[in-house]
């Protein structure tokens, strides 16, 4: 077999998890026999410098965001032979396609990183129009058993799920059993869709040790994207508190900038609702906008509980533009 002695160039070109189709692709062509370099390209000028130092056998490269499409453009430029896939380049392309047969995970390519990812589940049971999860990963079905997931001795007892409906598998049970029993951290980094939660449900998720992506806090992340699904959300809601997750402990995604009409009303009721129910919102602008992302710095550095939007607006959205009688600017630790 020819193995070319070229190291590969793998580049993760944003995200700040680990990138677990370049994992796979690194230990495929590791167990081929070849060499990996792998780079984390955090702004556009690293490919303008660095990347020419070396001759590679292939380029690959991976993005999530379509936000990041200039800078795959760029390195298609520069290296014209690349093979590009991810979310934010094209939902169709599959490492199945470049012939990538292994489900191993090099996780070597993250020295620093400790915990285990994976998915138990892929799909998802809705379709909301602004999602790609459905046209990505297809109909339900079932991934991988937590201790599969679970790098094993001497890693944390630490899994970072990236199901996007975790609770539609119909193997939840059995997976939050092995939660329960092997006493691992869990974060459902993609959130729980807390509109579809039951009793049942919500006990499971109370039951377990739910974190935060950095496994130092208790956290669930869920979403509220459409002011219609009011009373869904909040019976859910309603539901994880009632059987011992705490408000607080509740970050909820707010899809802002989406809806044709939506106004700052629409959005601050939310907001409102949210705060009142003690749980922590989090705009998530859909078109990065100066009032969107204005407002999503407004709620996530809780300026929204001691300033108006108005001050706030006046103040072009910088709270540290805001100064008080005392002549000292409200939030000094604001950047
Ligand atoms: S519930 Fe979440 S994952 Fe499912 S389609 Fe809607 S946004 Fe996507």
């Amino acid at each position: 077999m020819f193995v070319d002695s070229k190291p590969n160039l793998l580049l993760q070109l944003d995200g700040k998890l680990p990138n677990l189709a370049l994992m796979r692709l690194s230990a495929f062509l590791k167990h081929k026999g070849e060499t990996v370099e792998f780079r984390r390209i955090s702004s556009p000028l690293m490919l303008e410098h660095g990347l020419f130092d070396h001759e590679w056998a292939s380029v690959y490269a991976s993005l999530i965001f379509e936000r990041t499409k200039p800078v795959a453009e760029r390195l298609r430029q520069i290296y014209p032979d690349v093979i590009l896939g991810g979310t934010g380049w094209d939902r169709r392309v599959r490492l199945e396609d470049i012939g990538v047969t292994t489900l191993d995970l090099d996780y070597s390519l993250y020295p620093k990183y400790p915990h285990s990812i994976g998915f138990s589940q892929r799909g998802c049971r809705l379709r909301c129009p602004f999602c790609v999860v459905p046209e990505k990963e297809g109909r339900i079905a079932e991934e991988r058993p937590i201790g599969e997931i679970w790098r094993g001795d001497p890693h944390p007892r630490n899994i970072l799920l990236l199901d996007n409906d975790f609770f539609g598998a119909p193997g939840w049970r059995s997976r939050i059993e092995e939660l329960r029993a092997g006493d691992f951290r869990v974060c459902f980094s993609q959130g729980i869709n807390a509109r579809l939660l039951n009793d049942e449900s919500a006990a499971a998720v109370a039951s377990v040790r739910y974190s935060d992506d950095d496994f130092r806090c208790r956290r669930i992340y869920t979403a509220w994207d459409n002011r219609k699904d009011e009373r869904s959300l909040l019976t859910g809601l309603d539901s994880l508190v009632r059987h011992g997750v705490k408000a607080r402990e509740i970050l909820v995604y707010m899809l802002i900038g989406y809806w044709p009409g939506e106004t700052h009303q629409d959005r601050d009721y939310r907001r409102r609702k949210l705060r009142e129910f003690g749980c922590l919102p989090y705009p998530m602008p859909y078109v990065r906008t100066p009032e969107l992302v204005g407002f999503q710095r407004w709620v996530v550095r809780r300026a929204d509980l001691c300033m108006s939007w108005e001050e706030y607006s006046r103040a072009r959205f910088r709270p540290e533009h805001v100064v008080r009688p005392s002549r000292a600017p409200l939030f000094d630790i604001f950047t």
